[in-house]
């Protein structure tokens, strides 16, 4: 049956990958770098800078450190052209911290791709990211959360043991769905594609592929509260009621994944960014707000909870 598990029967007869009593906290982050918002929101291209490994990586890596939490940095290979990218990914490894996989270009539609494509995007940037930074590469999260079947056999021949791409938020998918449609309408032409909707829909709790990948463990990105919405910085980004209500519905979970994007580090005016990636709802908040209402949420989230990374699980 490609692709299982698709319900809770199936889901029932995986091994869940974390066993027993724990209580887990994982805290992840996207490397994306702001060409991707551009092509997101039809803005013409710019020229590019390391900006997110010079100012947000370490804007992250230091709230971690001040919750004591050792994170998962998923990484775009491509990137590793600068050197800065390279500095920072090793002094993250250095710290304790994980990197992890996001593709080597970071294309939209990896999946729909073909196999030599995919190939050299997930073998490729693990194997550049393994000599990069000098530790084992070994968890995935693909562009835009979007998997296929061909990907994920993919990842478990290209030696990975995870992925964590799944974001089972029926809403973000409908809503993404609905703004690509619209841009399109309007003449405009997002890099973002909906992805496959039932991988929007599967289950919050870790559990291992069936055939489609025997044996790789899957970790979603954690959802909660009414409609379901992601734990992710755009929406932990003000220490507003949806937040204080994703948190305390989050309490009720064993497993907690919270994603963050480089983006949600980067302050418009400090760090001279275009004032039209505003369209991006965290980057209307000041960033010393944004980084206190992160830190608050985290903090909340590790009570009774230990902070792992997604490779030790
Ligand atoms: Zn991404």
């Amino acid at each position: 049956m490609p692709g299982t598990p698709t319900n809770p029967s199936a889901d029932r007869n995986q091994s869940p990958p974390c066993s027993g009593p724990d209580r887990i906290l994982c805290v992840n982050i996207d490397l994306d770098d702001l060409r991707f918002y551009r092509g997101i929101h039809a803005l013409p291209p710019e020229e590019d800078r390391p900006t997110i490994f010079e100012v947000a990586v370490p804007r992250f890596l230091q709230m971690c450190g001040r919750l004591g939490i050792a994170a998962t940095l998923f990484t775009i290979s491509d990137d590793l052209r600068w050197p800065t990218a390279v500095s920072s990914l090793r002094a993250a490894v250095a710290a304790g911290h994980e990197v992890g996989s996001h593709s080597a270009t970071h294309c939209y539609d990896l999946s729909r791709r073909r196999s030599d494509f995919l190939d050299a995007e997930i073998a490729g940037s693990r194997k550049a990211l393994e000599d990069a930074v000098g530790a084992p590469v070994i968890g995935f999260r693909g562009p835009g959360y979007n998997l296929s079947d061909a990907l994920l056999g993919t990842l478990l021949r290209a030696g990975y043991t995870y992925d964590t791409s799944i974001l089972p938020a029926p809403a973000y998918w409908a809503a993404r769905a609905a703004v690509i449609g619209w841009m399109r309408l309007t003449g405009r032409r997002s890099s973002s594609i909906p992805g496959r909707a039932r991988d929007f829909f599967r289950h919050r709790a870790p559990y291992v592929w069936g055939p489609v990948a025997p044996g790789l463990k899957e970790f979603p990105i954690t959802t909660c509260g009414l409609g379901r919405l992601p734990l992710i910085g755009t929406t932990l980004a003000s220490d507003g009621p949806m937040a204080r209500h994703l948190v305390r519905s989050a309490a009720a979970l064993p497993f907690v994944n919270v994603e963050f994007h480089a983006l949600d580090f980067l302050d418009v005016e400090a760090d001279s960014l275009d004032p039209r990636l505003r369209v991006e709802p965290a980057l209307r908040i000041p960033l010393a707000d944004r980084t206190a209402a992160f830190e608050g949420a985290l903090a909340r989230l590790a009570e009774g909870r230990r902070p792992a990374r997604l490779a030790d699980l």
